[in-house]
Order: C-alpha cells, then sequence, then structure tokens
C-alpha cells in the first residue's frame, strides 16, 4: 500500500534523514543517488535542510535507491515532474485523449480522419501519453506530490509502506503533524491548475471542432 507523507521544510527543524536502503526493495547494497526534481524556489536559503539540493534555483531530493529500481523511478518522475516543459507535455496528452475519444466516439468520428492532416498527431500522442502517465504513477517508488517551499511543506508518496515508515521515524520533527498544517481547499494550486486545465480543455475542444466543420 502506497504511503502519503507530509514533510515540514523549515530550517528551525533538524535536516531531512533518508533510509540507506532501496525505497523499493529494501536492498542495502550496491546504493546510488538518485535526485527528482521538487520545483522552482523564489528565495534561496543560504544551507538547504538535509537531503535536499538547489541548482540555478531548482530544489531537488536526494535519496537513495538501488540500480534495478532506478530506472523505472527516473523515468516515471521524469514523466510526473512539475516542470513548465512537462506539464505542457501533459496538457498535450490529455487534449490528445480528448481528441482521440471525440475521433473514435463522437458524432463525426473517423470519415474526419484525412482532413486533419498534422493535427492527428494530437490524439496519437494522447493515447500514447496517457497510458505512460498512469503507468508512472504506479511504477515510481517515491515521488514528491506536492512543493510548497513558501508555506515549507511537501508531500511525498511512497509506494512501498516499510520504507515510509521507517523514513517517518527517522524524520519523526519533519512529518509529525504539528509542523505539517494543511493548507484549506481555495489556497491550494492542484484546485486552480485543474480549473485552469478544464477550461484550456472545453476551448481546445471548441475550437478543434470548428476546424473539423470546415
Ligand atoms: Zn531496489
Amino acid at each position: 500500500m502506497p504511503q502519503i507523507v507530509r514533510v515540514a521544510l523549515d530550517s528551525n527543524l533538524p535536516p531531512l534523514q533518508w533510509p540507506a536502503c532501496c525505497p523499493e526493495c529494501g536492498t542495502t547494497k550496491m546504493l546510488e543517488k538518485m535526485t527528482t526534481r521538487l520545483g522552482r524556489v523564489k528565495s534561496v536559503p543560504s544551507t538547504p535542510a538535509g537531503g535536499l539540493s538547489i541548482k540555478n534555483e531548482v530544489m531537488y531530493l536526494t535519496y537513495f535507491i538501488c540500480p534495478d529500481h532506478a530506472a523505472e523511478t527516473r523515468w516515471a518522475n521524469r514523466l510526473l515532474e512539475k516542470s513548465p516543459v512537462m506539464y505542457l507535455l501533459r496538457f498535450i496528452f490529455y487534449v490528445g485523449t480528448i481528441l482521440a475519444l471525440a475521433l473514435l466516439f463522437g458524432p463525426r468520428r473517423l470519415a474526419n480522419f484525412p482532413e486533419l492532416g498534422a493535427l492527428l498527431v494530437l490524439p496519437v500522442l494522447g493515447l500514447v501519453g496517457v497510458p505512460s502517465l498512469i503507468w508512472a504513477h504506479m511504477a515510481t517508488s517515491l515521488r514528491p506530490m506536492h512543493f510548497d517551499f513558501e508555506h515549507g511543506w511537501m508531500i511525498i508518496r511512497f509506494r512501498q509502506a516499510p520504507y515510509a515508515t521507517k523514513f517517518r521515524v527517522m524524520n519523526l520533527e519533519t512529518t509529525s503533524s504539528v509542523n505539517t498544517e494543511e493548507l484549506p481547499w481555495f489556497k491550494r494550486k492542484l484546485v486552480w491548475q485543474l480549473a485552469l486545465m478544464t477550461v484550456l480543455s472545453v476551448a481546445m475542444i471548441y475550437y478543434f471542432e470548428s476546424l473539423v466543420q470546415f
């Protein structure tokens, strides 16, 4: 069972500690260091907390993983990364899937395929992209789900519960509920991102429909 752990990012708290074992299989041999992008920060602290590193004002999470599980977690986290390029790519995947569904099940259907020309790339990308995003959600062993540096917290999803427990025990203070207060829903970025995605998807579909009519 995956575990979701809230972590406080506060320079007054002890630095983050990472278990010296693979988050997937638990092995302690041949471990390598993996970095996963957390997000951009506006003000860089002079001494970042343990297990965090900063390059060009982008903050990364650094933890140990075995070579057998490094590749899939790296690929999965890249697909789910919170960077402008990956946000755009995922948006294209979602729009493409909506278009693919419209073409397969919509009123004007497959007859429109030849007229679409280069636009056909979109539904194809969607049909490949969305399954790979679903794969990524299942395959990643350790993934930062949310990162809010200004309010001082992040959320990490661990695929394996025993590893999550180890992590909590090593970071009792930073993961305690006293230090990781929840934000009200309207202050969460995700709510507004979802709303924006919906509006943009609907606008794209209308635009696409108007193209098909000519
Ligand atoms: Zn492993």
